[in-house]
């Protein structure tokens, strides 16, 4: 699983800025998914040679003992908890304050590897800056400056020394399938409901409490893993969850997923947590089923609210196949198979050259690519860059200037020509031969 980096600090020390510096890579790619929900206080990076995920935990007021600080306190506690390195920031403008050993105290108390950064140095003396902040007893303090990316990188190769290199998709021969969505959803009903049905092979039951299960199964004569985030635990026959919701551990396993299953919670509101999660599952490339669940006991009326709720908070999934299931009646579980099989081989497809460079000149002699001042975008070839999303690397001259909307146009033809249900595509330009 990626490392999860959380950022921890007082207000104003420049997290937000820390945050984007580290997860900026990624944006470029997903920038234009119209409508997506983004939730800008968990993000994927990748600087050097090591993807991982990212927290913001926001403002933190470790002395507050009531209401929204509180909250938000109690928030970063667990996001710390569950960190696999911490980076604490502090201002080398402000120097070292009262507020900074406050929370160097409970930073150090959950025994979490832990980095100590010193932002906004940049134009000033490194052993100035850094000499006071050595009295919090945190090790060597790092100068870096978020807003110039000045130490940045070498702070990422740092924390991030410890972890493996990034592992080879590629050999993973049957779908991973990662349940998520928010608490009371369904998903551990859910759960319960496929291993009900089908041969449990391998239960894996890990020490710690962070991760999350992987269970291994076969269904029709084909094999799966599921990765569950509902933290069941096998008591006799049944799973049963006993841990609360956790968003780090949703998002590792979205990452470690191919397929991921959003579960929805029909006799509920999409809400602003759904649609997070939803933007993090775009924004990972990873393929989609979309389960609304809970689909017993409603009437007409209430199913067409739910659609069409689901139709404006989340219509940037469209490329996903939605399943109408109840997990307690057990209604819709072998369709959502079906989808998730076919989203698994369009995430893997493998896209030969000559025809994506067949398809790509003729979607551009159909429609050409228009003119930019005086500027006309020439397309020559394309290319697999990746899979699980799909990447398609189209190489030719003046592409930066290639529109938007052309993009999306040349993304919809070569979706249609390879038949790309359930998972998200990328097309990049690159210019040159
Ligand atoms: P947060 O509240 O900790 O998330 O802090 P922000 O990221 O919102 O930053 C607070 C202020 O510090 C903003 O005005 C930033 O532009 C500024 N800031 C952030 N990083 C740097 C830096 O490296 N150098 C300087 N000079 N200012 C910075
Ligand atoms: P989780 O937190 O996502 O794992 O959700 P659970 O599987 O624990 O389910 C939460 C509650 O919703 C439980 O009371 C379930 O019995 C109920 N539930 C789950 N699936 C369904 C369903 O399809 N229909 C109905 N009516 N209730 C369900």
């Amino acid at each position: 699983m990626k490392p999860t980096i959380v950022i921890v600090g007082r207000p104003n020390v420049g997290k937000s800025t820390l945050f984007n510096r580290l997860t900026k890579t990624r944006d470029a790619l997903v920038a234009d998914f119209p409508g997506l929900t983004r939730d800008r206080h968990y993000g994927h990076g990748k600087i050097g040679t090591k993807p991982y995920l990212v927290v913001d935990t926001g403002g933190f007021e470790p002395v507050a003992k009531e209401g929204i600080f509180h909250e938000m306190a109690k928030q970063t506690l667990q996001a710390v908890d569950e960190a696999d390195v911490i980076v604490f920031l502090v201002d080398a403008r402000d120097g070292l304050t009262a507020q900074d050993k406050l929370i160097a105290d409970k930073l150090r108390k959950t025994g979490r590897p832990l980095f100590l950064a010193v932002n906004k140095s940049e134009g000033m003396q490194r052993a100035v800056i850094t000499a006071e902040f050595f009295e919090l007893g945190l090790g060597v303090p790092l100068a870096i400056s978020s807003a110039h990316g000045e130490g940045v990188r070498e702070l990422v190769e740092l924390m991030l020394e410890d972890f493996p290199e990034e592992e080879d998709e590629e050999k993973e021969k049957h779908p991973k399938i990662a349940l998520v969505g928010r608490p009371n959803a369904g998903k551990s009903t859910l759960v319960n409901r496929i291993l009900g049905e089908d041969r449990v092979i391998a239960f894996d039951q890990p020490g710690t409490t962070r991760d999350s299960i992987y269970i291994d199964f076969e269904r029709n004569d084909k094999r799966y893993t599921i990765i569950d985030t509902a933290g069941v635990r096998r008591r006799g026959k049944v799973f049963e969850a006993v841990e609360k919701f956790s968003v780090i551990k949703t998002l590792q396993a979205v990452e470690d997923a191919n397929v991921v299953v959003l579960v929805l919670d029909a006799h509920e509101e999409i809400s602003e947590q759904d649609a997070h999660i939803a933007g993090f599952i775009v924004e990972s490339g990873r393929a989609l089923v979309v389960a609304v669940n809970k689909w017993d006991g409603l009437d007409q009326y209430q199913r067409e609210t739910i659609k069409s709720a689901i139709d404006r908070r989340l219509g940037f999934l469209d490329f996903a196949k939605f399943h109408y299931i109840s997990a307690l009646q057990g209604t819709g579980i072998a369709e959502i198979f079906k989808s998730i099989d076919t989203a698994y081989a369009a995430a893997m497809c493998k896209m030969p050259t000559p025809r994506l460079t067949r398809i790509l000149i003729d979607a551009t002699t159909q429609h050409q690519t228009p003119k930019v001042g005086a500027f006309r975008a020439k397309m020559r070839y394309a290319h697999q860059g990746g899979s699980n999303p799909p990447l398609i690397i189209v190489h030719g001259s003046a592409v930066d200037k290639v529109p938007a909307s052309y993009k999306r146009y040349l993304e919809r033809i070569f979706r249609e020509a390879f038949e790309l249900q359930g998972t998200p595509l990328r097309v990049q330009f690159k210019q040159g031969a």
